[in-house]
């Protein structure tokens, strides 16, 4: 089979809106390499967007899955429960930043996390504004998408968004935006527009994934965090991009000096099963009263095995740490060719959630098209990489925490190929 031939099927037999990065077509893939229909191999700086932090098929999360699959596939937690979801619930109960009590529940996807989150601090409060962040992305569906801080292509043509959402500026000093800025934004918002006594949460990626790998700053955390705790509302924290060592530490909170009350996580949970939990403090996460959170699939048993052997892996293969040297020679491969290559306005990230942003030439403002030379001049040397930011001018490194030594540093010989390709093209 060809790829041109499957494309060609694709485009009779897929919904248009379902996005397309590239028309590599997958026969099987191995830790951080992928091979496709023709056997071309490929190197993935993309983890089916921070999914796999583990590796494609992970042989100690293949081998719980392939265990669960031969004890039971379904019944449902809600009908005929298992323990290793309570145990689970347990793990992540402990693990997640904040003190005290906490609750969890399990649902299926990053948009389904944001959407119980939500529920969750609704039903808690009794209030139900929420304020969410420009540039931020917290999903597809009804509430994902009226979250979300970016209109186009996330919001077009689908008519009015959920209502009692506010958006406020995400500090991004590059873009002049500074975190004071950001926190009087919120302030006005509660003076102008909004009694503060109706907001039922707030809600924050500690760094923008889709929207430009762009780190929280420790004063916003701290002032949302205030405000939260002035006004009774409740601190959500979507770490479903930041989540599972990718960041250097479990959960990217972890390296704020304040907490959330609820978490929303998802992708690296289930080391490409799909699974996402939400998990908080306890009194918040009772307020729902029974049948009003869960599904069909929340916690799917297959799910729940995969998320049990991806903690131990993190734990037991040190990936915190392996993320962040990963990272640290990623940034120093980066920063070494800035002299060379004018259009590198950033280079930035903790742990291995690292983005390049780049400018034109003269600097007078984003590049998406530099970001998409660079994208398609490592695709055609056989490097995945992903585009992101607002502007679509930068380019965010996700490979899986467990590539090898010499896959990274290959990629790395070829990432700088493409850079320089991308200049003289
Ligand atoms: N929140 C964040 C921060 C995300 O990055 C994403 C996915 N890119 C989502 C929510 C939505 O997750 P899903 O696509 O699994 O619904």
């Amino acid at each position: 089979m060809l790829n041109s031939e499957i494309a060609q099927r694709r485009e009779k037999a897929i919904a248009r809106g379902v996005g397309m990065m590239t028309q590599i077509y997958v026969d099987r893939a191995l830790n951080a390499e992928v091979w496709d229909v023709e056997g071309n191999r490929y190197i993935d700086f993309a983890a089916g967007i921070a999914v796999v932090n583990t590796g494609h098929c992970n042989p100690k999360v293949m081998a719980a899955v392939e265990a669960q699959l031969k004890s039971f596939t379904h019944t449902c937690h809600q009908v005929l429960p298992y323990e290793n979801y309570i145990h689970l619930a347990e793990r992540l109960n402990a693990a997640v930043p904040g003190e005290g009590e906490k609750r969890t529940v399990f649902v299926t996807t990053g948009a389904e996390a944001v959407e119980n989150a939500v529920k969750i601090a609704r039903a808690h409060t009794g209030r139900e504004a929420i304020v969410a962040f420009a540039g931020g992305f917290h999903g597809r569906t009804f509430m994902g998408m009226s979250l979300t801080g970016k209109v186009q292509p996330y919001k077009t043509g689908f008519g009015a968004m959920m209502n009692d959402i506010y958006h406020v500026p995400f500090p991004v000093e590059l873009h002049g935006i500074t975190v004071d800025q950001s926190i009087a934004a919120i302030k006005q918002l509660f003076k102008a527009d909004l009694d503060p006594s109706r907001v039922a949460a707030i809600i924050v990626e500690p760094i923008q994934g889709e929207g430009g790998f762009y780190q929280a700053p420790a004063e916003l955390m701290r002032a949302i965090r205030a405000l939260c705790d002035e006004y009774g509302i409740v601190m959500i924290a979507d770490e479903v991009q930041t989540g599972f060592a990718r960041t250097g530490t479990l959960f990217a909170m972890e390296q704020y000096d304040v907490a959330p009350d609820v978490t929303a996580m998802a992708k690296g949970l289930g080391g490409g099963l799909p699974i996402s939990a939400v998990t908080g403090k306890a009194n918040i996460m009772d307020a729902s009263g029974p049948g009003g959170l869960g599904g069909t699939y929340g916690g799917n048993p297959l799910g729940i095995a995969a998320a049990h052997a991806v903690l131990d892996l993190i734990e037991g293969d040190k990936l915190c740490e392996r993320a962040t040297s990963l990272g640290n020679k990623l940034k120093d491969t980066l920063t070494s060719l800035k002299s060379d290559v004018p259009e590198i306005a950033d280079v930035r990230g903790p742990g291995f959630m690292i983005a390049v942003e780049f400018n034109k030439e003269d600097g007078s403002g984003p590049s998406a098209d530099f970001a998409n030379r660079v994208r398609t001049e490592a695709l055609s040397r056989n490097l995945v990489l992903l585009t992101c930011g607002v502007y679509g001018n930068v380019i965010r490194f996700l490979a899986p925490l467990t590539i090898e030594d010499s896959v990274f540093d290959e990629a790395m010989g070829i990432l700088k190929d493409s850079i320089r390709a991308a200049r003289e093209g």
